[in-house]
Formats: C-alpha cells, sequence, structure tokens
C-alpha cells in the first residue's frame, strides 16, 4: 500500500536508479547520482537495499585516469530476478522466461486458437514448465505478465473481451491465475505492453513521451506519458481504430460506420482489394503484389496509409509525443506503406507540433507485447513495498 507521498518519492526513486542501470549496464553510484539528480546519500540507500534482494551486484572497480580512488561499478544482477512474458494472440499463446537483463531464456509456443478454460491450462502448464527449468531458483520468479489483445480492467485483471478470440468474454485472468500459480499476475492490452516493450528495450529507448501504433486485424494504439501507461478510466484508450474519419460507409465490427479501422487494418485492405478487383486475397498476399508492382494493390496499400497517417497526425496534435512507433504485421517488409504512413502523418499534423517527432517501425517485431509485459512486472515488483513484501 502507498502510505503517503514519501512512499511514493522513494519507489520513483528506485524505478530511476533500476531505469539508470537498465540502459547503461555499468554505472558506479556518482553516475546514478549525477544522471537521476538524486543525492549520493539517497544512492547508497537505495543500492544498500537492492544490493540486499540481489538485484544488482557489485562489479569491481574501474581505472580512475586521474588516478583518484577507483569507484565500484554496479551492474543489475541477471540472475536475481526471472519474469515470465505471456502473449496471448488469435493464432497461438507464446510466453518467454526471461532474466533481469531481459534476455530470454526458454521461449515456447503452442499455434492455435484457445478458449478461455484451454488458455488457462496453456499458460499454467508454461510456467510450470519454466519453473523445472529454474530448478531452486524458481522463488525468484518475480510475476507474470500477460498481454491480451483486447479489453482488459488493468486494476482487476478482468478481460472485458477479445474482439478476434471468442470465449474470453468478463474472464478474471489474474485472479484465475493466480489460485493456480505463485507469482503475481498482471495482464494488459496489447497495444499498451507494445508501448511499454518499445520504450524499455525497443526503439523507444529514451523517449519520454511515446505512442505505439499497433495494426493487424484491427488497429489501435498504446501510450506511455512520463514512463507510465496511460490506462485511462477503465477497460481502454488509444481505440484509434473506432475514431470517425469517415470515407467509408463499411459497418465496422463496433457496429458503427466510418471507422479508421474499416479503411486502415489489414482486414480492410483484404476487403477493399476484394472489391478492386474480385479475388481474395491475405494482406501478406497484397504487399507482395504491391512489391511486384500491381497498381490494384497500390492503390488499396495507400489508401490504409492516408487514412492512417490521418489518425496518427491527429494523435501528434494532441499528445505532442516525441516517438511514434509503428508495429503489427501489417507493416513487415512493406516499406512502401511505412513511407506511406510518416508522409501522411507528418502532412496531417500541425508542423509546430511534428517537428522532431520520430516516426520509425518497431524493432522488437511481433515480441514488442511480450517485452512489455515483462516490463510490466519489473515495474510492478521492483518497488519498495513489493521488497519489504519479498523478504
Ligand atoms: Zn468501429
Amino acid at each position: 500500500m502507498i502510505t503517503g507521498n514519501y512512499e511514493v518519492i522513494k519507489s520513483v526513486n528506485i524505478s530511476l536508479v533500476l531505469d539508470a542501470l537498465r540502459q547503461h549496464r555499468e554505472l558506479s553510484r556518482t553516475d546514478i547520482a549525477r544522471m537521476t539528480g538524486l543525492t549520493t546519500g539517497t544512492i547508497t540507500n537505495i543500492v544498500t537495499k537492492l544490493l540486499e534482494h540481489g538485484f544488482v551486484k557489485e562489479k569491481g572497480s574501474v581505472r580512475s585516469s586521474s588516478g583518484g580512488r577507483k569507484p565500484t561499478l554496479l551492474e543489475l544482477h541477471a540472475e536475481g530476478g526471472y519474469a515470465v512474458g505471456i502473449e496471448i494472440r488469435t493464432t497461438a499463446i507464446k510466453a518467454s522466461l526471461v532474466n533481469l537483463l531481459a534476455e530470454p531464456l526458454v521461449t515456447l509456443e503452442k499455434p492455435g486458437m484457445f478458449r478461455y478454460a484451454q488458455g488457462l491450462e496453456i499458460i499454467t502448464e508454461m510456467v510450470e514448465k519454466f519453473q523445472q527449468s529454474l530448478g531452486r531458483a524458481h522463488e525468484k520468479m518475480l510475476g507474470i505478465g500477460v498481454s491480451v489483445p483486447g479489453w482488459v480492467d488493468f486494476t482487476m485483471g478482468k478481460i472485458h473481451n477479445l474482439p478476434n478470440l471468442p470465449g474470453w468474454e468478463n474472464v478474471y485472468l489474474k485472479n484465475d491465475l493466480e489460485m493456480i500459480l505463485k507469482p503475481p499476475v498482471f495482464v494488459d492490452n496489447d497495444a499498451n505492453l507494445s508501448a511499454q516493450g518499445e520504450l524499455w528495450f525497443g526503439q523507444g529507448k529514451g523517449f519520454g513521451q511515446l505512442i505505439y501504433i499497433l495494426v493487424n486485424d484491427g488497429v489501435g494504439a498504446g501510450f506511455v506519458f512520463n514512463q507510465q501507461i496511460y490506462r485511462g478510466k477503465g477497460y481502454s484508450v488509444g481505440e484509434l481504430g473506432h475514431v470517425y474519419f469517415g470515407g467509408s460507409e463499411e459497418i465496422c465490427r463496433c457496429g458503427k460506420t466510418g471507422c479508421l479501422e474499416t479503411v486502415a487494418s489489414g482486414k480492410a485492405m483484404e476487403t477493399k482489394y476484394r472489391r478492386l478487383t474480385g479475388e481474395t486475397i491475405t494482406v501478406e498476399e497484397i504487399k507482395q503484389r504491391l512489391l511486384a508492382g500491381e497498381e490494384q494493390a497500390r492503390q488499396v496499400v495507400l489508401q490504409a496509409a492516408d487514412a492512417l497517417g490521418r489518425g496518427i497526425g491527429a494523435l501528434i496534435n494532441l499528445f505532442g509525443p516525441d516517438s511514434i512507433i509503428l508495429g503489427g504485421r501489417v507493416f513487415r517488409h512493406n516499406q512502401e506503406f511505412i513511407d506511406a504512413v510518416k508522409e501522411a502523418a507528418l502532412k496531417y499534423a500541425l508542423p509546430v507540433m511534428s517537428q522532431g517527432v520520430s516516426i520509425g517501425v518497431s524493432k522488437l517485431k511481433e515480441d514488442s507485447s511480450i517485452f512489455g509485459a515483462v516490463a510490466l512486472v519489473f515495474q510492478s515488483v521492483l518497488q519498495p513495498y513489493s521488497l519489504y513484501a519479498l523478504k
């Protein structure tokens, strides 16, 4: 429990120290003080606590060029803790066991489309396998982060529903898993976690205000502002796909017409291509035909890019991000689409807002939400209240 401002400040400080070590790998206490703006006394206290819990280790000292006292270097202790990141997809359930440096140790994947009861069984089996592989160190499993493609109440860990995955309506995933498995469970939306994953481990490193644009069958956005996922008041934010942009009278899966998703998603491209040519092909085939120079494929892709660019332009105007990251399979091997989206985003945003905004493609590719799930575990667990609880 957060008991007051003092506790909040302490937790922020611990996060700052861990962030500095994650980003720079090896630092002295003085380096950390300089980077975080905290006093050396505060750093010493925090580091002592982190050393006690085995999350950080001392790494000997470096030679000082001035011949002065050699400072002891600190680094995150890879074996000091472990986390599991799980992604529930419409085509598979994928899970990774990572160490404290977020290096994947074991990855498991079960292809298929699963309903809730099966999903619970598969996740449980995967986590139990990870625990076996850790042997006695399984007690250092800090938590399990789960990414789901839909609406979830983060605080309760309750899934409202997953639009493209039937059988997951109104289920308490966090609670149900915690009844079976020991480590704490955190459940969040895939776009949110992809944003967090990119910020911690990918393209978004070093940025403060980051928006992740996820384009698969649908279109979504995840926001990380000041290092924190922005979750709004309840089940969802970033429903970019269901913002009215006009240009289409297509009925969206949400029941409304004119949604961005009916023009800019992978599914929308397939529908548009079918209307144009009479041929039913996948978005992957549309990409290949675009590469081969086919005009209809180009028309479909560029129309989607323009619509998506409008959406991103609006987000730039509204939130003033410093980084926009494009992710999801529609962007993969689709350079012409990427270029067109960037160009449109800059065209539709106010120049004063778009100036200096970095727009790039996800580096973590399909694993950004798994890394985000892992980041969520580390962020949630490695706070002072939890450190006391770990004793
Ligand atoms: Zn809609």
